[in-house]
C-alpha cells in the first residue's frame, strides 16, 4: 500500500513536439509576420489589463502558438480587449493585436468570414 503524504506526483507536463499541430503558427505568422521577430521577453504582459484582472497572458498565449497548443489558448483569447498597450511596449515592433487577432480567427472558426 501507498503512504499517503497528501500529495501526489503531477501529471508529465511534456510536449511532443512533434505531435502537435504547426498549421496555427503558419496561420498566425501568415496574417502577422512579425509575429517571427517576438523574443518571448514578456514585456507586453508588464501593461497588460487582460492580465491584470483574469490570468490571461499573451506571452504564453504565443508560446502556446508556437508549440501547437491550441486547445488551451482557445478561450483564453477572447479576455484580450485589444486595447493596444502592449503593442506600445514591446521592444521588437510585433504587432500583438493583429497577433491576438490571428490566434482568435484560428480558433474561431467562425470569426474567419
Ligand atoms: S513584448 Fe514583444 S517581443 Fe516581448 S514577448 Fe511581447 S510580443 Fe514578444
Ligand atoms: S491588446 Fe490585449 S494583450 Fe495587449 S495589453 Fe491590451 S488586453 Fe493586453
Amino acid at each position: 500500500m501507498k503512504p499517503d503524504f497528501g500529495y501526489s506526483i503531477n501529471q508529465s507536463q511534456k510536449i511532443d513536439l512533434d505531435q502537435t499541430p504547426k498549421d496555427v503558427a503558419a496561420f498566425v505568422l501568415r496574417f502577422e509576420p512579425s509575429f517571427a521577430i517576438c523574443i518571448g521577453c514578456g514585456t507586453c504582459m508588464a501593461t497588460c489589463s487582460a492580465g491584470h484582472f483574469t490570468h490571461f497572458n499573451l506571452r504564453m498565449a504565443q508560446l502556446m502558438v508556437m508549440r501547437g497548443q491550441i486547445k488551451k489558448i482557445h478561450e483564453d483569447i477572447e479576455k484580450c480587449m485589444l486595447c493596444g498597450k502592449c503593442q506600445m511596449l514591446c521592444p521588437r515592433g510585433v504587432n500583438t493585436r493583429n497577433v491576438v487577432l490571428a490566434i482568435h480567427r484560428f480558433t474561431h472558426p467562425l470569426s474567419r468570414t
